[in-house]
């Protein structure tokens, strides 16, 4: 694609890295077919392609965000369906990320999605405002049906009240230290992460777990926290850098210290942050940008690392079907798309996966928040295809899409959220040893599964 910015624009390092981006899209329009606002919406402009020229034409113009561009910029969900069907390799995370920055930075919202937008960006990346807020929500949510209307404040307020848990979970302190069960094996630093140790502690608990168990020293700094995707997915950059740089000053202090074999991360949508710090400080000063590089290097999956590391179980396999959903940010962001199943195969579960599984869930950070009509549709299309699959559960490597999945249905919707639904993690560690997951309880793991659709099993 032919762009026209000038030297002086192109003097900006943030011009400069999305020139580079959008000259490389030869706009054949093949990623449109997996896209879903295309798919759902139909509509050219809600096509990465569409997207691609509005952001073109703004950043050219350097006049400010229009509406019009606002509205089409968030209604992408960054599920980066459209960077794994590309064949051009367009980065088009780069380049969506610059625009919501710009559009941070050049619109101003109505009030009440200001005030929104400001409230999520600093309760969700601090787990004790975050623990409070849901207690709070918790006596609010029956009010979730007395909310009339189809504005968007409706809209997103109702969404709220339903994404809230019915209980929030106690929260355990998170000890500094895990020492290696027997001779240690390996050293890695844990991602804790922000929302995800309030809305499900056991995944963290389970993590630990497991990887003590199989001999490596688990520490989670306390200087490090939220990875910051959640402010840098609303175009809030300067908090999303601040939350990064503390975790790159604090893993790169337990590397000096002790050595890293790995930085580990279960929640996907962090870790496709994690592993982009390198480009995020491409521009910092040369001692911070090899740190942040160092900690980009370093970041695995916990599949990626259990694949590499290894994995066995010690129980009985359990007869259990389980349908994997993989998270947009794990199998586009990532590529992790093998090993989670192959892992869950060795666990001794019967894995399946669902029809359309390159289609998001609609959870995508707080999309499902700003965006509740499409995050719906996405939702009950996606737990459609998981329930054909006829599993007994459903598996997924990411608190948003655990959240989103497993939460009640909408208003009016048959309640089709029958499956239990389990972090990847918890089920391995329970399969070598650790306590079955709690959205287990009650059901037979023994009793004869359901029979497995033809073509389903992988
Ligand atoms: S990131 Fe997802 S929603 Fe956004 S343009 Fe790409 S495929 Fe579409
Ligand atoms: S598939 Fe790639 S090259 Fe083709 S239009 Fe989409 S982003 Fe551009």
């Amino acid at each position: 694609m032919q762009t026209n910015f000038t030297a002086e624009q192109l003097r900006d390092p943030d011009t400069a890295a999305s020139n580079q981006v959008l000259r490389t899209c030869v706009h054949c329009g093949f990623c449109t077919a997996t896209c879903p606002t295309f798919v759902l919406l139909g509509d050219e402009l809600d096509s990465p392609r569409g997207r691609i020229y509005l952001i073109k034409d703004m950043l050219e113009a350097g006049r400010p965000a229009t509406k019009e561009v606002v509205q089409h910029v968030d209604r992408c969900l960054s599920c980066l369906a459209c960077m794994t069907t590309c064949p051009s390799g367009v980065n088009y995370m780069h380049l969506v990320d610059h625009a919501r920055t710009y559009i941070e930075r050049t619109y101003r919202r109505p009030w009440h999605e200001r005030a929104l937008r400001r409230l999520l960006g600093t309760l969700l990346p601090r787990p004790a405002l975050f623990r409070a807020a849901l207690h709070g929500a918790r006596f609010a949510r029956p009010l979730a049906g007395l909310i009339q209307g189809d504005s968007p404040p409706a809209q997103r307020l109702r969404a709220m009240l339903r994404l809230a848990p019915r209980s929030v979970p106690a929260a355990p302190p998170l000890g500094e230290t895990h020492p290696a069960q027997g001779a240690r094996r390996g050293r890695v630093a844990l991602l804790a992460g922000c929302a995800q140790q309030v809305l499900d502690p056991e995944i963290n608990a389970a993590t630990i777990r497991l990887l003590t168990r199989l001999g490596v020293e688990v520490l989670v700094p306390r200087q490090a926290g939220c990875c910051g995707a959640l402010n840098h997915h609303m175009g809030q950059h300067d908090p999303a850098m601040a939350f990064a740089r503390a975790n790159i000053e604090a893993w790169n202090a337990e590397a000096e210290q002790g050595g890293l074999d790995a930085i580990v991360v279960n929640a996907s949508g962090c870790g496709t942050t994690v592993k982009d710090y390198g480009f995020m400080f491409r521009t910092a000063d040369p001692a911070l940008r090899e740190k942040a590089e160092r900690v980009a290097g370093l970041a695995l999956d916990i599949t990626e690392f259990l694949a590499r590391f290894g994995y066995a179980p010690t129980r009985p396999a359990p007869d259990l079907t389980v349908a994997y959903h993989s998270a947009c940010s794990l199998q586009h962001g990532q590529r992790v798309t093998a090993e989670p199943k192959t892992l869950l195969a060795r666990a001794g579960f019967r894995v399946v996966e669902p029809a359309e599984g390159h289609l998001c869930c609609g959870s995508a950070g707080t999309y499902n928040l700003l965006q509740p009509e499409i995050a719906a549709r996405l939702r009950a299309r996606k737990l459609g295809n998981l329930l054909a699959t006829r599993a007994d559960l459903i598996a997924a490597g990411n608190i948003g899409c655990l959240t989103q999945l497993g939460g009640d249905p909408p208003a009016g919707a048959a309640d089709t959220t029958v499956l239990p639904v389990v972090h990847t993690v918890a089920l391995l560690d329970w399969m070598a040893g650790g306590p079955m997951p709690a959205a287990l309880a009650g059901r037979s793991t023994t009793a004869a599964a359901l029979p497995v659709p033809a073509g389903a099993a992988v």
